[in-house]
């Protein structure tokens, strides 16, 4: 078991699956003033629902995003499956 190669989402914060899709997330958002070097792991469900917000704009609506994704996006079952997860760890 090699746990340096873990990568943690930095948006939901839990760990990324060999299986599950990621990409970078810019903090600030590239749109928003960042940098493209200023990048971290994330989920990339986690980064379409995250959009364009800063984190801390995203903190606050997170749990909201998250369900409407769930319920309204029309999303890949395993995007769907991630989704749950964060709802189940970081928001119950
Ligand atoms: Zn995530």
């Amino acid at each position: 078991m090699q746990h340096s190669d873990e990568l943690f989402c930095c948006i939901c914060g839990l760990l990324i699956l060999e299986k599950e899709r990621k990409n970078k997330e810019h903090e600030p958002p590239l749109s928003r003033g960042g940098t493209p070097d200023g990048w971290k792991w994330a989920h990339f469900i986690c980064n379409c629902i995250k959009g364009n917000n800063t984190q801390q704009e995203f903190e606050q609506v997170a749990k909201q995003k998250y369900i409407k994704a769930l319920h309204e996006w029309n999303i890949k079952q395993r995007d769907k499956q991630i989704i749950k997860r964060v709802l189940k760890e970081k928001y119950k």
